[in-house]
């Protein structure tokens, strides 16, 4: 596979902070409706109008849309609010019409992005055009499925794309709609690091009290901008209901967001923060060597084990212990969902060792 370190991305023209802001509603649902929003948006900051034109639904016989009429009332709206304007394409045709109806910016979602054959597909008609191109991470936690994607679309010479966080599905009981996993989102910037980054609060969340915590540690996180639903009433919306904020809301949020500096040069400040960080890789290095020592007690257990002819996993072992440390772990005012992951994470690697000891064993190198 191509590195996406050739990919020839460049950070877009994105205002005077540097962040690109891009609100609007889930859905176009009336001339009316994105007009007003545009108007009241027009002096909130925002720079780019988003709507969704076709709506890809999770289940059938939900609003699909108001399609290809709504692309000349979003733009309208867009010029009337001096606003650049961008849509959800998830088909060929979908950029036909969006560069025929002057569509600014086009994004690719997350029901599109895990499908290759519908990526490559929308990268056809994007050959040879100058349009900057967003795509929403998959719904499934897969980096590469998201490089895949941002690849194909650099591949059809693309030069302006980003990249949209957007959290992702999982099988675990959740407070936001889709968990945001910041690991995956901060991997593809360490791979990356010329690829803009942009949060989407509304979508991740799934709820309006939740998209204010998102999106300040989107930017603490140095991501490069936010796409927020933005609906003049939301509780008439026609998708997504629950995490549309109001423009007075919006204006709201953007006051409250904290736009924080990289870097200091106030000297105590900086001797400070190297002092933390000198004790934080002490831990680190701290911790690793524990791993260390812990597999090698495994290893030990493991040739006991087969000697004895007792398999490697031992529920019932495993429930009191994982029971144990979260017992511990709650008294260290740790989240259970941490220390749950963790251990699970441990759990899982010693098995494995486990595994792979009793193989060496029947080589009788394990241990001697
Ligand atoms: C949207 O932006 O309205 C949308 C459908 O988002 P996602 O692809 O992230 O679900
Ligand atoms: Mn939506």
């Amino acid at each position: 596979m191509k590195s996406m370190e050739c990919i020839p991305v460049s950070k877009w023209d994105i205002g005077c902070q540097k962040k690109l802001l891009i609100a609007g509603p889930c859905s176009a649902e009336s001339p009316e409706q994105l007009l007003t929003t545009a108007k009241e948006l027009k002096n909130s900051g925002a720079h780019v109008l988003r709507a969704g034109i076709w709506k890809p639904r999770t289940r059938p016989g939900f609003f699909e849309g108001v399609g290809e009429k709504g692309l000349k009332w979003l733009k309208d709206a867009g010029n009337e609010a001096g606003m650049s304007v961008a849509t959800e394409v998830a088909k060929p045709q979908h950029v036909e019409l969006c560069l025929k109806n002057d569509i600014d910016v086009l994004w690719i979602g997350a029901r599109t992005t895990v499908d290759p054959f519908a990526v490559s597909a929308i990268a056809e008609p994007l050959k040879g055009v100058d349009i900057p191109v967003m795509v929403k991470n998959p719904v499934n936690p897969d980096i590469d499925l998201w490089l895949g994607a941002l690849e194909r679309v650099s591949n059809a010479g693309i030069k302006k794309i980003a990249a949209i966080h957007r959290g992702f599905s999982t099988y675990r009981k959740s407070s936001y709609r889709n968990p945001p996993l910041w690991r995956i989102p901060v991997e593809l910037r360490r791979r990356v690091s010329s690829l803009p980054i942009i949060c989407d609060p509304s979508h991740l969340a799934g709820a309006c009290e939740l998209i204010q915590t998102v999106a300040q540690t989107a930017i603490d996180l140095l991501f490069d901008g936010l796409m927020i639903e933005v609906h003049p009433n939301p509780t008439a919306a026609l998708s997504d209901r629950n995490q549309q904020l109001t423009p007075a809301q919006y204006l709201t949020l953007m006051n409250s967001l904290v736009w924080k500096n990289t870097r200091s040069s106030n000297m105590e400040f900086n001797q400070r923060l190297t002092a933390f960080r000198n004790e934080i890789d002490q831990i680190d290095y701290k911790i690793i060597d524990l791993l260390a020592l812990r597999l090698n007690i495994v290893e030990q257990i493991a040739t006991l084990k087969n000697k004895n002819d007792i398999t490697t996993l031992q529920p019932n072992r495993f429930r009191e212990l994982l029971r144990k440390r979260l017992d511990y772990g709650n008294g260290q005012h740790l989240s259970e969902n941490f220390v749950r992951q963790i251990i699970e994470l441990i759990h899982e690697e010693a098995l494995m060792h486990q595994e792979r000891c009793e193989i060496q064993d029947l080589n009788s190198t394990c241990i001697s």
